[in-house]
């Protein structure tokens, strides 16, 4: 049975103007997200990685509008978003959400849990105050593992796992049918990491949401994606189902990544491969591709030529003029 797209994300561009008034054609700008183009299916988990920086978090944010983007489409369920208003994209945010990496300065302070996860649900009409919101709460609050007698609680009588679970019951207080979450584990200890994941993997099962899961973390990304995408200054360079694109990277700056990742195995034969230099500014990128001042094989061609997306398998997609050749 042929996947059902939640998702497609086109040519999006988010160019930020450096100092005062609007962005013009020659006004220095921050190429923070710069042309990216992917599709994501219901139900799956899309990864994204790429060192800080390279506009993994720009990205979830334009595609949601807490950036307005500079250009490009952003289709739900088959229609354009970047051409809701305020009204209606208000009604769509129902259906997409965001989880913060920072669960502590994600939540208001001064409101207790209950209020925290009833707000949105009253400001959209869904619930009144009453018993049956009540009864809504406390259900959501189990559900994430969260006893309902903590409801009266505020943010800074939780550990930093119990916040983030709050984070993602409020999340989901709405049934929304995609999340965005950036970097929803990196502030939490290892062990408590693996609860918050297991969490988000039964929530996407018993509600067959799709995710973009975004973080630094190639382990943890492993570990819950169904696809990996690798972002490079702003670009998409790679993407491809996990297990072909850990096990047969094609763009070097994914073998470099991907050489990095620890194994537990003293045995291990691959060379870790150190990317040279530092990630060049998205205010001026390299030209050609961007990768060249840091890439082992760049030839002539990749310091003018910018290079075309490939598919070299069905689904795993590289730019790289050289790709399928190393
Ligand atoms: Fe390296 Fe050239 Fe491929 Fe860019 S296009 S990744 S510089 S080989």
């Amino acid at each position: 049975m042929e996947k059902k797209k939640i998702l497609e994300v086109r040519d999006l561009k988010k160019y930020f103007p450096l100092g005062k008034g609007k962005l013009t054609d020659d006004k220095p700008c921050v190429k923070a997200v710069d042309g990216i183009t992917f599709d994501l299916y219901e139900g799956e988990t899309l990864g994204l990685v790429g060192e800080s920086g390279c506009g993994k978090s720009s990205l979830g944010r334009t595609i949601l509008r807490l950036h307005e983007p500079t250009s490009g489409e952003v289709l739900f369920e088959g229609e354009n978003i970047l051409t809701k208003n305020k009204k209606e994209m208000r009604k769509l945010r129902e259906e997409m959400q965001f989880i913060f990496q920072d669960p502590y300065s994600s939540l208001n302070p001064r409101m207790n849990v209950f209020n925290i996860l009833s707000e949105p649900l009253i400001a959209h009409g869904i619930y009144k105050r009453g018993p049956e919101l009540d009864a809504y709460i406390k259900e959501l609050m189990e559900k994430c593992g969260l006893p309902s007698y903590y409801c009266y609680r505020y943010p800074h009588q939780f550990s930093g796992g119990q916040r983030q679970r709050i984070g993602i019951a409020r999340s989901l207080a709405l049934n929304p049918r995609f999340i965005i979450c950036d970097e929803p584990v990196s502030a939490l200890d290892v062990s408590i990491q693996s609860q918050i994941i297991n969490l988000m993997k039964d929530m996407q099962k018993e509600h067959n949401i799709s995710y973009i899961f975004i973080s630094h973390d190639l382990s943890v990304v492993k570990h819950i994606s169904d696809r990996v995408g690798v972002m490079y200054l702003g670009s998409m360079v790679e993407i491809a189902d996990k297990d072909e694109i850990y096990s047969n990277p094609q763009h070097p700056y994914t073998k470099a990544l991907m050489s990095a990742i620890p194994i537990p195995d003293p045995t291990r034969k691959t060379q870790m491969q150190v990317i040279k230099g530092e990630i060049p500014s998205n205010v001026n990128t390299p030209s050609g591709c961007k990768f060249h001042p840091r890439c082992p094989y760049a030839k002539d061609v990749c310091k003018t030529t910018v290079p075309e997306i490939k598919e070299v398998k069905p689904g795993h997609k590289v730019q790289c003029h050289f790709a399928g050749e190393f």
